[in-house]
């Protein structure tokens, strides 16, 4: 992917980079930052490209791309997920990096931005094949990965196996044990009580925020989720056990729509029984008392509230101004592009911001690193108590600058999270 200046500031040919970069360059000139700290903000600290060689199940040897990023290690050490994607590039990653500093910023907590992943189909890998590849990358980027210098995560297609395998792999050339190295590991191993329904639970507390600023009672509203992975189900789940009534959800397979209630229970159980058979996905569910209708068209049912907790660029210049709901809850990293936002903000839709609405999940594992860091652990209770309370904080936070200055909710996050990172930096200077 390449890169451009443009009128002296930093272009890419990557949708997301590009994005991130466009929404970082409105907030920074309505803060009147200087361009100083514009241009170092708009360049990852560090970018660490790998080649990941796997034998296959075949005995032949294919060499993937692996990548790690490090926006910026102001705040502390830098944070992210790990993802495994078809069409994953370096240039995605320093996007999502720099959403990961302002998301670590706006939620106060003491980390800075990292993101990485390799460029794979995992759905045709097989998991002896998925070990290898996890365990040579993480071998590859070893250098730079530890517990006060850059602590991964999981993110699309990789979670608590993956997590293991490439911890172990680095304790195991450390010639130590560190659990705090990365976070999002299994329960048993280091990871915390109510990790993995983290995210969706911030999602579900912002929406449920955002109801009560706008006196709308969950019970009468009508929610759609797009994608059914780690994000989307919890957030469903949590938003259904508070009320609310979910009219559709979706995965690759399909949206599954019900306009009086899908049981979201019974999609986990569905999900969860024999997923081999179906590739672990919700196909087939129209069988439980859903309609079965394409995919996109998850973007449109009538609903109140809509959580793309998917895919990025969903929301976009062809499809923003067709949507029925009047609130965005954004689950997924960047699932609206510019274009998206701006039809959606004429037409008066209230969006609540990926690096707002998901910082539950980061958040979480800052909990997971802080207990991993005093050798305790805490109850679930604790857990989701001090979460809730964080995320509601910070809503409120972003919800009460976007109302006092009228701008949205999106750009009043950018302020308050770029301006806690680039005070800092003014801080902390550039070396000489
Ligand atoms: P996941 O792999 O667990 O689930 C992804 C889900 O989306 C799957 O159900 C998949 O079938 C579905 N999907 C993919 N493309 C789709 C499409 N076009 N239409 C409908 N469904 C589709 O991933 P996840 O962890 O839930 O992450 C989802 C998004 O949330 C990503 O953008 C990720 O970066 C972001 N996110 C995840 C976390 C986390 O803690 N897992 C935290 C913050 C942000």
């Amino acid at each position: 992917m390449a890169d451009r200046i443009v009128n002296g500031r930093r272009r890419s040919d990557d949708l997301l980079l590009d994005t991130a970069l466009r929404d970082f360059y409105g907030a920074a000139d309505e803060m009147n930052l200087s361009e100083s700290l514009i241009s170092m903000l708009s360049y990852p600290e560090r970018r660490l490209d790998v080649s990941v060689p796997v034998e296959l199940e075949d005995g032949n040897v294919k060499v993937f791309k692996g990548y790690r990023v490090q926006h910026s290690t102001a705040l502390g050490p830098s944070k992210g997920g790990i993802r495994y994607a078809k069409d994953l590039t370096g240039a995605e990653c320093e996007g999502l990096a720099m959403l990961m500093t302002w998301k670590c910023s706006l939620a106060g907590i003491p980390y800075g931005g990292g993101k990485g992943g390799i460029c794979c189909d995992p759905t045709k890998l097989t998991r002896r094949e998925k070990e290898r590849m996890s365990r040579t990358y993480g071998a590859r980027i070893a250098p730079i990965i530890g517990r006060w210098s850059d602590v991964p995560a999981p993110d699309m297609y990789t979670g608590g196996q993956e997590m293991v395998w490439i911890m172990d792999t680095i304790c195991k050339m450390l010639g130590h044990f560190e659990p705090a190295m990365l976070t999002g590991k299994p329960v048993d191993y280091w990871g915390a009580h109510g990790r993995v329904e983290a995210t969706g639970r911030g999602v579900a507390t912002c929406a449920l925020e955002l109801m009560r600023q706008k006196n709308l009672d969950p019970s009468k509203m009508k929610v759609a989720v797009q994608g059914f992975g780690n994000v989307g189900s919890y957030t469903a789940l949590l938003l259904k056990e508070a009320g609310a009534t979910i009219v559709a959800i979706s995965d690759t397979t399909g949206t599954y729509y019900n306009p009086k209630g899908i049981n979201i229970e019974k999609a986990f159980e569905y999900m969860n029984t024999n997923p081999q058979q179906r590739g672990g996905k919700l196909n087939g569910f129209e069988k439980e008392g859903c309609e079965k209708i394409p995919l996109n068209d998850i973007l449109f049912v009538d609903c109140d509230v809509f959580a793309p907790c998917a895919a990025q660029g969903v929301l976009n210049q062809d499809t923003a101004g067709k949507i029925k709901a009047r609130y965005v809850l954004e689950g997924a990293n960047s699932p609206t592009t510019p274009e998206g936002e701006e039809i959606l903000k004429d037409a008066g839709v209230i969006v609540v911001p990926d690096f707002l609405a998901n910082a539950g999940g980061v958040i979480g594992s800052y909990f997971e690193w802080a207990q991993n860091l005093q050798g305790f652990s805490w109850t679930e209770e604790e857990y989701n108590k001090r979460l809730v309370a964080l995320m509601t904080e910070n809503f409120t936070k972003v919800w009460n600058y976007s109302q006092d200055k009228k701008v949205t909710m999106r750009r009043s996050a950018y302020i308050a999270a770029i301006k806690r990172v680039s005070d800092i930096v003014a801080l902390r200077g550039v070396y000489l």
